[in-house]
């Protein structure tokens, strides 16, 4: 159970939502936990979290070890915070900041060198599922990235799918509309990787889950968790997602 926290929240905001948060979720052992703050937060975040079950995450990741990258935080920075995860190709970073297929497995590759967990995000816009190109445009980013992965690479990533007209939108995709595009990509998976690949491989759902539709989205097999962003700026809010 994922939170981005996108551009919000100040390093004392992050203090005091964990202090929140914390011992809500001391108890959930059925799910890993990964809050993925902005990077000005992350020495916070993970000093708030030490000793728990909670995991902190980045939202990006460089992909070089270090150089002349302005504005990027590199795999080291990151694993030297404590940092574990990180998202790679959030749509938001493919639709405003240049993003693409190529730079999200760039920075994949990285994520796993540097021994961080990235978390892939694949997922259409609107106007591709209603010209009916969404299982095209799930192979092309399958290929053109987590395709180009060794096995043992592929084994440590997560997916998560986040169809674009369903991220800050208030617009959740169906249970099955989710669980089908789940079976498209686990199909994409055991078609490269392998049937125990493709069992193995969690995948989550991203696109305004909240403390009322995650009951039904997570009672489909397909789906093995969420991403969540706009209401896991809340700990109340996030906590009834992680405990469903
Ligand atoms: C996200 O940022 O990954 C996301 C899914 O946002 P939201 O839950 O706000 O739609």
């Amino acid at each position: 159970m994922s939170g981005n926290w996108k551009m919000y929240k100040t390093p004392a905001e992050t203090i005091a939502f964990f202090e929140k948060f914390r011992p809500l979720v001391e108890k959930s052992e059925h799910c890993e936990i990964v809050i993925c703050p902005p990077f000005t937060n992350l020495a916070a975040a993970v000093g708030a979290v030490q000793g728990s079950n909670i995991r902190i995450g980045a939202q990006n990741i460089g992909w070089a070890k270090e150089g002349a990258f302005t504005g990027e935080i590199s795999g080291p920075m990151l694993k030297a915070v404590g940092v574990t995860h990180t998202i790679v190709g959030h749509s938001e970073r493919r639709q405003y900041f240049g993003e693409t297929d190529e730079t999200v497995l760039q920075r994949t590759r990285a994520a796993l060198e540097f021994g961080l967990s990235p978390i892939v995000c694949v997922g259409e816009r609107l106007e591709e599922r209603e010209g009916g190109a969404t299982e095209a445009v799930l192979a092309r980013q399958f290929q053109k990235g987590i395709a180009e992965l060794s096995e043992q690479q592929f084994a440590k990533i997560v997916i998560a799918y986040e169809p674009v007209w369903a991220i800050g939108t208030g617009k959740t995709a169906t249970p099955d509309i989710a669980a089908g595009a789940h079976r498209t990509i686990r199909a994409q998976v055991r078609d490269k990787f392998g049937k125990d690949a493709a069992d193995a491989v969690r995948i989550l759902y991203g696109g305004s889950v909240s403390p009322e539709n995650v009951k039904a989205l997570m009672a489909q097999p397909e789906i093995d968790g969420v991403l969540v962003g706009g209401k896991s700026l809340d700990a109340l809010s996030f906590a009834s997602i992680v405990n469903f």
